[in-house]
């Protein structure tokens, strides 16, 4: 995480003890720290509370850091300064225990500290446990832990309510005092930083990926299918971890699913439906439209395998996986694509499989339908383009899930499956996620009509 160090100018003489308490807690944590000054009471340029909140926001909404330290004679100034900007949660924190309970029940991207009221004999030990409190733990874990819930809920509705009442970034630079924006910075280190409001940094994925670069456009709205568990719950998991708020549409209850997102701070709505006709399409689209306002992303995910020999493969068989994987999946898609193609943008992401590539064995129905994944998504793709929805497809190779329960058991396939795939292990639900992230992200913009394997390499053999 990159941290940013902001100080006010009466407390400018405190900015090297500021500074050493805070890099002597957080790179040891593996964190950045960028002292943005001010560095003595004799700078040239001069931060006053007002433009560390204005430089907090730049700061933050830029992508330039993830988490702003700030602070003044008080910490007060500094806070309402930052929390008047958008994107920007600032807690004032005075001891270890405000920065706990901050960083458990709020879990916001700055705190303001007073370096001047109570800033006494071993001031710079307060420091260091506070700042440890803050970075040492994930945030947002709750206090108590059995309201982590309604926490994480407030916290998505405080976000909600700030980004209804705050202008974007973009906005605030050009209507604030241009002579207080040419004055925010004390000279020495802003770096170069490109606004992109419409755009959001994520921090470490609880799914296991350790980049935090991906970026979705902020404020996107998802619709996945099945995503209660296996691959489908990874990546709505990612998407709200991302930015997004999620629409879960499936038969089970995505209990787990919901709590996942919002521990994230995002929004998820549950959708019934049971996805094995077309009968509830049209209703899905609706209460997700109803629940998130737009669908910018819609994941196919759900699907049902069946195996039997092929001599004696039964018509249920062959029509239940392709009502499932393939006839739902295209009149989904097309109830979402008429909202999308009005809106001019959206994304499609299929869930295919190797079986888009291979035949498989035992598995006739499941290799057909996901071959037809793969032809719909190209057919797709090529009428949405001009519309500009992108639509595509992820190909996962092996993943454990309960999809792949009967093959992980059989000892001799599961050996057979290993022996073949190259990097040497099945995947993980987590390891689709990326794909998905990046398919559903403005970085894919110009990526339509592919079937991308994230398969461990088995493909490539
Ligand atoms: P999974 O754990 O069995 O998940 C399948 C999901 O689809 C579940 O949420 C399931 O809900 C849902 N679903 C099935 N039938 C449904 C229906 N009629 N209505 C609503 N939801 C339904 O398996 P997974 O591996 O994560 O599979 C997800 C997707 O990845 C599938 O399309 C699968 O074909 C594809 N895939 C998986 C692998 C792999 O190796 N695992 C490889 C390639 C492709 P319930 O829990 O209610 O059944």
């Amino acid at each position: 995480m990159k941290i940013a160090l902001i100080i006010e100018n009466s407390q400018a003489a405190k900015n090297a003890i500021v500074h050493e308490a805070l890099t002597s807690v957080a790179e040891p944590l593996g964190h950045q720290v960028f002292n943005y000054g001010m560095y003595t009471p004799e700078d040239a340029a001069s931060l006053t509370y007002v433009m560390n909140g204005l430089l907090s926001g730049i700061l933050l909404n830029s992508g330039a850091a993830d988490f702003v330290v700030t602070g003044c004679g008080t910490g007060m100034g500094s806070m309402l300064a930052a929390n008047s900007m958008p994107g920007v949660f600032c807690g004032l924190v005075i001891d270890p225990t405000d920065a706990f309970l901050f960083s458990q029940i709020n879990d916001g991207n700055a705190i303001s500290m007073p370096y001047s009221k109570g800033f006494g004999w071993a001031a710079e030990l307060n420091l260091q446990d506070c700042y440890r409190k803050i970075f040492e733990n994930e945030g947002g874990a709750g206090y108590p832990k059995e309201r982590a819930h309604f926490m994480a809920a407030n916290r998505s509705k405080l976000k909600d309510m700030k980004a209804a009442s705050c202008r974007d970034m973009l906005t605030v630079l050009k209507s604030v005092d241009q002579e207080l924006l040419k004055a925010r910075s004390p000279g020495r280190s802003l770096p170069s930083c490109s606004i992109r409001t419409a755009r959001i940094r994520r921090s470490p994925t609880t799914c296991g990926r350790s980049d935090g670069d991906l970026v979705l456009a902020c404020r996107q709205a998802a619709l996945v299918t099945g995503a209660n568990t296996g691959i489908g719950q990874a990546i709505a998991v990612a998407l709200a971890e991302a930015g997004a708020d999620v629409a879960l549409a499936g038969r089970s209850e995505p209990t787990e699913t919901l709590a996942l997102i919002a521990a994230t701070g995002r929004k998820a709505i549950n959708i019934k439906a049971d996805l094995s006709s077309i009968e509830p399409v049209q209703r899905v689209v609706d209460e997700a439209l109803a629940g998130l306002g737009r669908i910018d992303v819609l994941v196919n995910n759900a699907g049902i395998i069946r195996r039997d020999d092929l001599l004696q493969f039964s018509e249920e068989d062959w029509d239940a996986v392709m009502d499932t994987n393939l006839k739902t999946l295209f009149f989904l898609s097309q109830a979402a694509a008429r909202h999308m193609a009005e809106r001019g943008s959206g994304k499609i992401i299929n869930i295919a499989s190797l079986l888009t590539f291979q035949g498989g064995i035992r598995v006739p129905s499941y290799a057909a339908a996901k071959s037809g994944v793969g032809g719909v998504t190209k057919a797709m793709a090529n009428e949405l383009a001009p519309k500009g929805v992108q639509v595509n497809a992820i190909a996962p190779g092996y993943i454990a899930t309960n999809n792949t329960a009967a093959l992980q058991a059989d000892e001799t396939r599961n050996r057979q499956i290993l022996e073949r795939i190259p990097t040497g292990r099945w995947g993980r639900p987590e390891d689709i996620a990326g794909a998905a992230v990046f398919l559903a992200a403005e970085a894919s913009d110009y990526v339509t009509g592919q079937v991308l394997a994230v398969d461990g390499g088995w493909l490539a053999r």
